[in-house]
């Protein structure tokens, strides 16, 4: 088995290969229409497939693209468990849906945010009262300059090494990524209503999931950590029975934000929270399977660089067509060994989820 032929290139061949494989699975399939003006043309849609006995008790659920160019990942893996095969793994009493591109227009975009510059990963917060980040009015002018030059990233990296050695490396790491509710045009914005994604989200998680007994999610994530490997995040709180479970089904090779072991900070308004909460009578294992990719200054540069490229650049320009190729590289490498380390630990990951669901 190859596994490298299940990953794709483009959004539109992920969603090809996902819905043949899905199809030659026998999956029901549903379709949601993202509205959003379309980059390319392109028609963009979340695609669900679902495997199994509709009245099973028990569920796996994945979803790729939460974070739009991050999709490339768990796209490769959906596709590699429904074209090879291993959702016969899947036993009786466990029904399985696989959520691709959840983020459509951010995947097809090379963007990690959503049509509304949204980090879907924040959104899932009450927009009445959003929670506040004190430190990110101290980053933003570092992290989104209006003007962007060959120079610009090496005065960023000097810029954030200063901020570093004045406050510390988390306050750095939580002003930036934790989630901001204050600023539409600068990066991890969590947005001041529930996007698109955030509903279909939502509309998923009723029509699939209430009235389960358990459920397991895996939600795929990359740009973090060492290249290819996968760090498993469990977001439920520590010292509760979702994160007892979470730590026992993957033998405590897990991380959390709160104990200090992940290279994540601590989030606000995260989707797998939002799920977990809102299905009060399922036992609900979370957690986001985070895969790296490039030294996270590259990252970093690359998500600065697309920030700008979408509020003061021309995306068909040679420039943002460059940032375009950095976005993408900073979420996926294309390159066999890293795919192979993708799936082995995705293919170990969801085996043991599947265990924890039956044991
Ligand atoms: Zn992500």
């Amino acid at each position: 088995m190859k596994i490298a032929t299940s990953f794709s290139a483009t959004y539109t061949e992920a969603r090809e290969k996902f819905l043949e494989a899905a199809a030659g699975a026998g999956a029901a399939l549903q379709r949601f229409y993202n509205p959003a003006s379309k980059p390319d043309g392109l028609a963009l849609t979340t695609d669900v497939a679902r495997l199994g006995d509709p009245d099973a008790p028990n569920m796996l659920l994945t979803f790729s693209g939460t974070h739009g160019a991050e999709g490339f990942c768990g796209s490769g893996v959906q596709v590699a468990w429904l074209a090879e095969g291993f959702w016969r793994e899947v036993p009786d009493n466990v029904q399985q849906v696989h959520v691709h591109a959840i983020n459509p227009y951010g995947f097809a975009a090379l963007s990690r945010t959503t049509e509304e510059n949204v980090d879907l990963n924040r959104n899932f917060v009450d927009h009445a009262s959003p929670p506040q980040n004190e430190n990110y009015h101290l980053v933003q002018p570092i992290l989104c300059p209006s003007e962007w030059d060959d120079g610009t990233l090496e005065r960023m990296a000097e810029q954030v090494e200063a901020f570093v050695e004045e406050h510390g490396f988390w306050t750095f790491r939580e002003a930036a990524t934790s989630g901001q509710y204050q600023d539409p045009q600068g990066i991890f914005f969590g947005g001041r209503a529930p996007t698109w994604s955030r509903r279909t989200v939502e509309q998923i998680t009723r029509d699939y999931c209430s009235g389960l007994t358990r459920l397991a999610v895996i939600d795929y994530h990359t740009g973090l950590g060492p290249r290819g490997f996968g760090e498993r995040i469990v977001d439920h709180l520590p010292d509760t029975p979702g994160f007892d479970r979470a730590m026992a089904w993957y033998d405590n090779d897990a991380s959390s934000p709160y104990l200090g072991t992940s290279t994540s900070a601590k989030l606000t308004g995260q989707m797998l929270d939002w799920i977990d909460s809102n299905l009060p009578d399922v036992e609900s294992t979370v957690i986001a399977l985070e895969y790296g990719t490039q030294p996270e200054d590259k990252v970093i540069g690359a998500l600065t660089a697309d920030n700008w490229l979408r509020f003061h650049g021309d995306r068909d320009s040679r420039l943002g067509r460059e940032i375009k190729r950095k976005v993408r590289d900073a979420f996926y490498q294309d390159a066999d060994d890293w795919k192979q380390m993708i799936w082995d630990r995705a293919l170990d990951t969801q085996r043991r989820a599947l265990r924890g669901l039956t044991g």
